[in-house]
């Protein structure tokens, strides 16, 4: 192989699309493989009776600073939608704000929380700081490339699931103005939240209807995926109810996406890893993981590590 021979690139999602482009910049043609017949992975928007709704991811945090200068840099930052900043907690029979721009600030003085419960979050911050450190891929296999405990490990991973139910309704629930909405164990446990698309941006539902992405947890979309739209429809609008009474009431459209693998799924260790999988087995490998782990390199290498070998050496 020559610097000249194409690089393959594994799947046409954000993090493949973002390989293509920077390999393409350094001189090494690449080949994207997809395996779906479209672009974007779990990026999907659909139109359709007026909404427009997205069947998977649905915000693009402005802490992900990669991907926006990405994106100013391939020429479609004018695109990008200032969307609301407000996050929404269902508790109580009540929708509690918080502000993602000033969440540290919000989360420290909210009584959502007890104080014990602060000092184990403020832990997890800094544990998943340090431990995203060196992180920076989605895992695939390939058989025969890498060693029998390094297989054994991706092997052994799995993935997390999520059923999504768009839900369009006549008119936008009362009294709530986040744009995103989390729903904790207490108030359901197979809901993991939902989105208010209309109050995120403009557009997105008829004039005054309401468009809501609703997201299950991992467990109970284990349940529900392999059910027909009819039901998973009836069940999750049923766990709607319990945070919108008589929302089912005011529903003209659902639309149901299934996913079957959306991030690894974490139990204890898994960071530290992950961490000594990149730092001992993908760092020198032809093979060059991308994906969802690293918040400060999210899509793809700005450049290939200066340890590597030069993908296609
Ligand atoms: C319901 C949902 C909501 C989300 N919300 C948000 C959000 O609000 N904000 C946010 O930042 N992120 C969100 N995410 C996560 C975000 O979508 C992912 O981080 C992002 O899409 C990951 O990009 P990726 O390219 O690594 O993987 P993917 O987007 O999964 O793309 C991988 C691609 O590879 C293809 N592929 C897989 N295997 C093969 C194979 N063997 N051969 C060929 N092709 C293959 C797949 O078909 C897919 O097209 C959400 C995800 C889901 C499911």
């Amino acid at each position: 192989m020559n610097d000249r021979d194409p690089v393959f690139v594994i799947g046409a999602g954000p993090s493949g699309l973002a390989a293509a482009y920077r390999l393409k910049q350094a001189g090494l043609p690449p080949i994207v493989l997809a395996k779906r017949d479209r672009t974007g992975g779990m990026i999907h928007t659909h139109r359709e009776q007026g909404y427009l709704m997205e069947e998977g991811a649905t915000i693009l945090p402005s802490a992900y600073e990669p991907v926006v200068e990405l994106a100013h840099e391939i020429g479609v930052g004018a695109d990008l939608i200032p969307a609301g900043s407000v996050i929404g907690f269902a508790r109580d029979k009540a929708i509690h704000n918080l502000r993602s721009n000033h969440l540290f600030l919000d989360a420290a003085r909210t009584k959502l929380v007890s104080g014990r419960s602060k000092v184990a979050m403020a832990r997890f911050g800094i544990d998943a700081a340090r431990a995203s450190k060196g992180l920076n891929y989605v895992p695939d296999l390939i058989s025969g490339h890498f060693d029998a405990e390094a297989t054994s490990f991706l092997r052994g991973l799995r993935y997390t699931k999520c059923v999504v139910l768009n839900t369009g309704v006549t008119r936008k629930p009362v009294g709530i103005t986040a744009s995103v909405i989390n729903v904790p164990r207490q108030v359901d446990a197979g809901l993991m939240g939902f989105t208010c698309e209309h109050n995120k941006a403009p557009g997105r539902a008829p004039e005054g209807h309401g468009l809501m992405a609703v997201l299950t947890m991992t467990e109970w979309a284990e349940q529900l995926i392999g059910e027909d739209d009819d039901t998973i429809r009836d069940r999750m609008l049923g766990a709607l109810e319990k945070v919108i009474p008589g929302v089912s009431d005011t529903v003209d459209y659902t639309r149901v996406t299934r996913w079957n693998e959306v991030v690894i799924y974490s139990r204890p260790g898994l960071y530290k890893q992950l961490g000594h999988f990149v730092a001992h087995e993908a760092a020198n490998s032809r093979i060059q993981l991308a994906g969802v782990f690293a918040p400060r390199r999210t899509c793809a290498p700005r450049r290939w590590p200066e340890n590597a070998r030069p993908p296609g050496s």
